[in-house]
């Protein structure tokens, strides 16, 4: 599964975080990154942490973070 966020939409909540640690950080203003990759918008679940990232995008106030099956 590929995984986008969109920086620009982020409101600096801190659910995806919460949802999925392993997944997601924050820029020293609190926007939405990836963790290890703070310059990639995008990237590859691997199957352990889609139901994470799933529950974080479903749950994004600001659909900041985007996902597709494939
Ligand atoms: S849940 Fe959405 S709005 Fe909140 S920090 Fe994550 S990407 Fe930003």
């Amino acid at each position: 599964m590929k995984c986008e966020i969109i920086p620009e939409r982020c409101i600096a909540c801190g659910l995806c975080q919460t949802i999925a640690p392993e997944i997601f950080d924050y820029t020293d203003d609190g926007l939405v990154l990836f963790v290890g990759e703070p310059d990639a918008i995008h990237e590859f679940i691997p199957i352990e942490q889609q139901p994470e990232v799933i529950q974080a995008a479903k749950r994004c106030p600001s659909h900041a973070i985007l996902f597709q099956n494939s």
